[in-house]
This record gives structure tokens, C-alpha cells and sequence, in this order.
């Protein structure tokens, strides 16, 4: 079975084409649009010292590469709660969200598109620092020594916070 190839809403074959301003998959049958909209995703920096927390991504995609801790925000979640509960998840470290260093846009991913929130968060107390699920490892590197990043929307956020930093 192909991609929106049936209406969740009533189980007949969509059609694809113009509607609502853009190209959609919809129903003649029952009328429902099947609207498709990036997923948003909490993308962490925490830092340490001059040092950034990096995760050894488990799983795909970027399954054995470095990454900033984070994923995608829960229905019924702010972008701040998505952040804190993926960095306990990710991390076991509690923080809070300190400020937006901004947004980058992903697209076609396994996912489908992937609207990134990165925000810099605020860690209480780094002691309880261990990689957890979708973590291989956690752990901390030099700004100035950073590896290369699993996806070039972190590397963005990266820069992001590095100009904040200049300014
Ligand atoms: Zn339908």
C-alpha cells in the first residue's frame, strides 16, 4: 500500500492534486483533505564550560554519529517540554529551556519534513550525565574540537549559538 494511497477518514482511494493552494491527497468520496506539515522537533544545546553535550545517535537516521540531543515534540507538548522530556530521556539530565537560537527546515526526510526548533537549555546539575534511549553515548566536547554532526541542521544550530555567542 502506497503512501496516502487510501482516506484514513473513510477507506476509499485518494486522489492527488490541487486543493486548498497546494498539491494534496484527498478524498472525492468523503471531501477530507489529507494535509501533511513538517514535524517539529526540539533540537538541544547544553553547554558546559565551553563544552557542547553531544549524543551518539542508536538508531536511524545518523545511526553511529554525533548529534545534539533532542526529538520530535509530543502532541499536547510546548516546544519546552519537548525539549526537557527528550534531554531526560536522552541525557538523564534535567534542564530548562534558557532561550530560541532559532529554526531550520529538513525535507524528504524517513520522516518527511522536519521543522527544527533549537533552543539552548540550561542544565541544573551535569552529575547525572548517561546516555539513554536512541543514546549510545553522551558526552562532552570542545566548542573549538567539535566532530562532524549527523545532519547539517545541527551544525546550523550550532552556528546559531556560536553568533549568539559574538553578539
Ligand atoms: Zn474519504
Amino acid at each position: 500500500m502506497g503512501y496516502l494511497e487510501f482516506c484514513s477518514n473513510c477507506g476509499k482511494k485518494n486522489q492527488f492534486g490541487a486543493k486548498d493552494g497546494n498539491m494534496r491527497h484527498h478524498c472525492s468520496q468523503c471531501g477530507a483533505i489529507h494535509y501533511e506539515n513538517p514535524k517539529p522537533t526540539a533540537t538541544l544545546i547544553c553547554i558546559y564550560e565551553k563544552q557542547l553535550l553531544l549524543v551518539k545517535r542508536a538508531a536511524e537516521p545518523g545511526k553511529g554519529m554525533w548529534g545534539l540531543p533532542g526529538g520530535f515534540i509530543e502532541k499536547g507538548e510546548t516546544p519546552e517540554m519537548g525539549a526537557e522530556r527528550e534531554l531526560i530521556e536522552e541525557t538523564n539530565l534535567q534542564g530548562k529551556v534558557k532561550s530560541l537560537l532559532g529554526t531550520c527546515s529538513h525535507f524528504n526526510t524517513i520522516f518527511g519534513d522536519i521543522l527544527l526548533v533549537g533552543m539552548e537549555v540550561q542544565i541544573e546539575d551535569w552529575s547525572a550525565l548517561k546516555a539513554g534511549d536512541d543514546a549510545a553515548e553522551a558526552v562532552l566536547f570542545p566548542l573549538e574540537k567539535l566532530p562532524n554532526l549527523a545532519f547539517p541542521c545541527h551544525e546550523k544550530i550550532v552556528n546559531m549559538y556560536l553568533e549568539q555567542l559574538k553578539s
